[in-house]
């Protein structure tokens, strides 16, 4: 390990890049924030741990408030040249930082898996989704459309126009790293607002490594910042919040997060754009294509070590074929221990591990919890214990992939909780099912397996699917970026990424213009002086 005083402020950087690549680079020494105001830092130390092996892999200083109150001056000052941009100017912003992304892809990607702990495939997945919005972004950037209409007076104009709100603020959560910075941050900037960039306390290294690339990107092209950083802890999403100064406050993570900062927001009046916690199920009715739903299962439960918001949580399965459903999962989950381990490193690894060890507490409490409640559990149900693992991993937050036979009634089926449990319950018919997965607080993702076109109508009809998301034939993770990303209920409402979600980073404005020499009242009113 290359000692403090050893590591310049370059070869900190260096070493950060390797880190995804090389098991043996050295723990990252605290990098000094700088990179005039865009990134700033003079607090406590935090200091990332790799799930996968439980040691430091290196260190961050995080903002104090003095430094997020400087933080948020620089992006109100840099707002105020931002938004006079033409929009397909700051197009050009979103492409070049594409192109920075095609080019580090690999080692962003491996970085992402290194400190958050999933699979090499998915931590470059992850940076492909922010390559994906760039290009939207680029697109949307001469896109930004308001409509006209027909006014009721004559010799009269009217339209809508969209403008940029100001700073927004993004508190990210540590299961997309990089992702959902890029959803907010890409789409915000091309509407003409700046980023000031909250992320979790779990994963600041990824978060450096794209304001990194964010600031090369922004001096290449001489424009002003456009995303800022404050690395810390939940003190900064908190200060967020109570900022009259940031007009949005788009806040991804927890549904108890949610619940503590959006009364906040909205007592100063501000918009929040909130993506919370998830409890998606899927049907498979006996009329589906057996195989292509079980694989789509074991992704959606499995992948990601079931540490996504849209993780499939409840499998709705019609007793005609559950037993036989049953018998065919569980094969399949008693092949997944053999498929736990590094998730970077390791070429067979399809599980990586939990993010730490609260994470693997709360997996434990929810194996008593699930016996206590009369779940049968199938498979899995035990952390991975150190004999278990290469010394190299001892340490680790591994858990098993967990199979359960649940009954409709246990309430903690309607709980999210963050780690690889599937719950399998037996549904009479799609009505039951429709009704028992809605039946529970949150509304992100669902999905159906179905060969009949009139159980999948049903399904996604107005009395169907009560989700943000809802999907015939593919399972409840692994959405694309094109469509609106978000769900109902106490998953918060906000939607991001594609299609119209542009709009909750701007503000209408009606206009009216009259090139008459009338002046006529709207509804006929007369009001002669
Ligand atoms: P978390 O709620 O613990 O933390 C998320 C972020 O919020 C962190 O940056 C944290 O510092 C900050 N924070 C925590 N409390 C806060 C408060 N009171 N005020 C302001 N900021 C606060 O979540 P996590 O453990 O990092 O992530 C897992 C959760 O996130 C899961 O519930 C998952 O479903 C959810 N999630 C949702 C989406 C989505 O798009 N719907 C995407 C990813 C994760």
């Amino acid at each position: 390990m290359a000692s403090r005083a050893s590591q310049t402020t370059t070869s900190r950087l260096e070493n950060l890049w390797a880190l995804g690549l090389d098991e043996s680079s050295p723990v990252v020494d605290e990098i000094p924030a700088s990179h005039a105001g865009s990134w700033l830092g003079e607090g406590e130390i935090c200091t990332s741990i790799s799930p996968a092996s439980g040691r430091a892999i290196g260190h961050v200083r995080a903002a104090t408030l003095e430094d997020y109150d400087l933080i948020v001056k620089h992006a109100e000052e840099s707002f105020r040249i931002w938004r006079k941009f033409p929009a397909p100017r700051r197009g050009e912003w979103a492409k070049a930082l594409g192109e920075a992304l095609v080019k580090h892809k690999r080692v962003l990607g491996a970085l992402v898996a290194r400190e958050c702990g999933k699979i090499l495939s998915e931590g470059e997945g992850e940076v492909q989704e922010m390559i994906d919005m760039a290009d939207f972004a680029v697109g949307l950037s001469r896109q930004l459309y308001g409509l006209s209409m027909h006014s009721e007076r004559p010799s009269h104009r009217m339209f809508e126009q969209w403008h940029p709100l100001g700073p927004v603020g993004v508190v990210t959560a540590f299961n997309f790293p990089v992702a959902v910075w890029a959803w907010n941050a890409l789409v915000a900037g091309v509407c003409g607002n700046t980023v000031i960039w909250k992320p979790s306390e779990k994963t600041p290294l990824c978060a450096v490594a794209v304001q990194q690339l964010v600031n090369e990107v922004t001096e290449e092209l001489g424009f002003p910042q456009v995303s800022f950083l404050a690395c810390g802890g939940r003190e900064l999403g908190e200060a967020i919040a109570r900022d009259t100064r940031i007009p949005l406050v788009s806040a991804t993570g927890s549904c108890r997060m949610g619940r503590e900062l959006a009364p906040v927001v909205a007592a100063r009046m501000g918009r929040c754009l909130l993506e919370l916690g998830g409890n998606n199920a899927m049907i498979v009715l006996d009329d589906s294509d057996i195989e292509l739903s079980l694989r789509a299962v074991v992704f959606s439960a499995v992948g990601t070590a079931g540490q996504r918001c849209t993780t499939l949580r409840r499998c709705l399965v019609q007793k005609t074929i559950v037993n036989d459903f049953s018998e065919r999962l569980k094969k399949v989950y008693e092949t997944l221990p053999a498929r736990i381990g590094d998730p970077v490193f390791g070429s067979e690894t399809l599980v990586g591990p939990l993010i730490d060890e609260d994470a693997l507490d709360r997996f434990d409490m929810a194996i008593d919890t699930i016996r206590a409640q009369g779940g049968e559990i199938l498979c899995g149900g035990q952390r991975v214990s150190p004999e278990q693992l290469p010394a190299n991993l001892a340490d680790g937050y591994y858990a098993e992939p967990t199979l359960v036979r649940a009954h409709a009634d246990m309430p903690i089926t309607r709980e999210e909780t963050f780690a690889p449990i599937l719950y399998l319950i037996a549904v009479d018919s799609l009505e039951e099912a429709i009704s028992l997965q809605n039946n529970v607080d949150q509304g992100l993702s669902s999905a159906i397996f179905t060969n009949s076109i009139r159980s999948a109508e049903k399904f996604l009809g107005t009395a169907g699917s009560d989700c943000g998301i809802a999907n015939v034939n593919i399972g409840t993770s692994g959405a694309e970026i094109g469509g609106a990303f978000g769900g109902e209920k106490h998953t918060g409402g906000g939607r991001e990424a594609g299609s119209d979600a542009w709009k909750s980073y701007m503000r209408r404005q009606t206009c009216t213009v009259n090139w008459g020499e009338e002046l006529p009242l709207a509804q006929g009113v007369s009001f002669d002086v």
